[in-house]
């Protein structure tokens, strides 16, 4: 995914972009995710800022019953690319790539913006009933022998 700092225009314009980006981080984080949508740049002097929301999607595993599900989240970019390297100018969150022209691959830095969106603990479904915390069975495909009743004892007590 790149920004061609030749070709963008001066001012306002929009970037489409479609590409996959390795997350790669921590199990329950999508290995292969891909990116889509459109970014809104501003093409001004010395410096191109791109902003918008992107659409992800990736493998996750569920928190509760750690089967493997397609995640589809939101991806807020907030990137600014520094034309003149002399420029010191910080704003925020907002994430720096200091290029003069060219092609600018925006692969790491869309990538970091993935990670940072990715959900704590994806449920691969609101209602997962999750395993059972003693023999590990998937509750969501039949209840267990372990339990009497549908309560877990550890639960008990707490308001
Ligand atoms: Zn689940
Ligand atoms: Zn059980």
């Amino acid at each position: 995914m790149y920004l061609d700092l030749d070709r963008t225009p001066v001012g306002r314009s929009t970037l489409p972009l479609a590409g996959t980006v390795a997350l790669g981080m921590g199990e329950a984080c999508a290995p292969e995710t891909t990116l889509s949508g459109e970014l809104t740049l501003q093409n001004l002097e010395g410096r191109v800022l791109a902003s918008g929301t992107l659409q992800a999607s990736g493998t996750a595993e569920c928190g509760r019953c750690l089967a493997e599900f397609r995640l589809d989240w939101e991806v807020p970019v907030d990137l600014m690319v520094l034309r003149d390297v002399h420029t010191d100018e910080t704003e925020g969150d907002t994430l720096l790539i200091l290029q003069r022209d060219g092609e600018v691959d925006l692969s790491e830095a869309l990538r970091e913006c993935a990670a940072l969106s990715f959900p704590q603990a994806p449920v691969c479904r609101e209602d997962c009933r999750g395993l059972c915390a003693s023999c590990g069975a998937d509750l969501n495909t039949a209840p267990c022998d372990c339990a009497a009743g549908d309560s877990d004892p550890r639960w008990e007590g707490l308001p």
